[in-house]
């Protein structure tokens, strides 16, 4: 049997998509190849955006009518916050809400054999106790470096954020689980493990007893089992002077931090229910670069909110381009029904929205690459990725503090970590080194 899945938005997704690809390929299933034709069709879909919603849909059409007669399920945030929209597109088979994600593989592989003609929906309301979900299997897709997701939901209702009505209150994995997942992604081979979640730094408060996620990095730390950690987007509050000490002295943390900024200005942020100010955000950043002057910082800001005027975005702009901050994504605000911010009536237009998310857009392009030029000519540890890049041939590379790094060499190199020395830049943008001490090869 043959499937194909296809995954929109965060790390979470892609990491619970590996996992249900890998609990059917247990079960003796296959990735279908190109132009093969899939039994099943999984789109795990997302709703951040109204854009995102938009290429769910699209997702689902480009797999009906690529696989005509396959079963299609549709699951992901888009599946549970609006089921309706996805069972009127027509032929699909199942839509699956978060809470029962983790059983799709074992629904596929007994139901297939049966005839369906209706569509089935299995969305269960978000319960307050609802407990953290298991994934079906343990999840490494393609990748060199693998997520593990160690937490989900959020109970911080952000006024734009559907992301608590879609995934819930925050879950934690168990530590012995988190350890054990470690573990057998070590034993497998892989050096560099990306601990993701919806709202990492409430890792652990909803545990009994409850914990944190500094107290699950020293834990790992005396066992490890991996020869890198690194960490997904932290909110800025969640970044204690422990925490930043903490990552300075780690041996296998990755000194790489992405903090969701989303505004520099104080009343914005005050409408959008963040709960720290732009001087907090300020101190948070230099004391990381103070501690960690390597560090790769990287900030999500979110452009266009309501009321945003002209100074409130320059005052954003101004304080991302004093901030030693190493790369931006900026996403323009996207009205999402059921959230407060959706009703706020201040719209900022859409050429204005345009404009400002270019400008910082370019702004983070600077940024990135005045990181890229002071990081020439030195030393860096690469893991070396398991596919040639593909334009040049050349290895590909991550560099402790996140930066591509093209290298020559031969598959021996593939998924070791070597010590790369960077000498130029190529005419795309990226880094290009050389291997400086083989023996030093991991
Ligand atoms: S912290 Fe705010 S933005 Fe992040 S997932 Fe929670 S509600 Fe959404």
């Amino acid at each position: 049997m043959k499937f194909e899945i296809t995954t929109l938005g965060c790390k979470v997704n892609q990491f619970e998509s590996d996992a249900i690809a890998q609990a059917l390929t247990r079960h003796g299933w296959r990735r279908v190849r190109q132009g093969e034709r899939a039994d099943v069709g999984i789109v795990n879909t997302c709703t951040v955006t109204g854009k995102a919603a938009m290429q769910s849909r699209q997702a689902v059409r480009k797999l009906l009518r690529q696989h005509p007669g396959a079963r299609i399920v549709v699951t992901g945030c888009y599946a549970q916050t609006t089921p309706e929209d996805i069972e009127k597109i027509g032929g699909v088979h199942y839509v699956i809400g978060h809470f029962d994600k983790s059983d799709i593989p074992r629904l596929i592989v007994a139901s297939l054999a049966k005839a369906q003609a209706d569509v089935v929906r299995r969305v269960q309301t978000i319960r307050p106790d609802a407990p953290f979900s298991m994934p079906p299997a343990p999840a490494y897709g393609r990748r060199t470096r693998p997520f593990l997701k160690i937490q989900d939901g959020c109970d911080r209702f952000c006024t734009y954020c559907i992301v608590p009505h879609a995934r819930g209150p925050s879950r934690s994995m168990p530590v012995e689980a988190v350890l054990e997942g470690l573990n057998d992604l070590g034993r497998k081979g892989f050096r560099e493990v990306v601990l993701t979640g919806i709202h990492l730094g409430a890792y652990g408060t909803d545990l009994e007893p409850p914990t944190r996620l500094i107290d699950l990095l020293k834990r790992i730390e005396t066992q490890p089992a991996v020869d890198r950690l690194r960490l997904s987007s932290i909110e800025p509050d969640e970044v204690t002077d422990e925490m930043v000490a903490f990552l300075s002295a780690s041996p296998i943390c990755c000194p790489h931090l992405h903090l969701p900024l989303q505004s520099g200005d104080d009343q914005v942020l005050e409408r959008m229910r963040r709960p720290y100010d732009s001087r907090y955000f300020a101190r948070t950043v230099r004391t990381i670069h103070a501690a960690l002057p390597q560090a790769a910082i990287g900030a999500d800001v979110l452009v266009g909110f309501p009321g945003e005027s002209q100074a409130a975005f320059t005052r954003t702009y101004d304080l991302i381009a004093e901030l030693p901050l190493t790369y931006l994504h900026v996403f323009p605000f996207s009205p999402r029904p059921g959230t407060p911010a959706f009703q706020f009536s201040d719209r900022v237009s859409e050429k204005a929205v345009k404009a400002r998310t270019h400008a910082l857009r370019q702004l983070g392009q600077q940024k990135h690459q005045a990181f890229q030029q002071a990081n020439l000519g030195r030393g860096h540890d690469v893991l070396v990725e398991h596919r040639r890049d593909r334009n040049t041939g050349l290895l590909k590379g991550i560099s402790a503090n996140y930066l591509t790094i093209l290298i020559e060499g031969d598959e021996r190199l593939m998924n070791r970590i070597v010590a790369v020395e960077t000498s130029g830049i190529d005419p795309d943008g990226r880094l290009v080194g050389t291997v400086t001490e083989p023996q030093s090869i991991k």
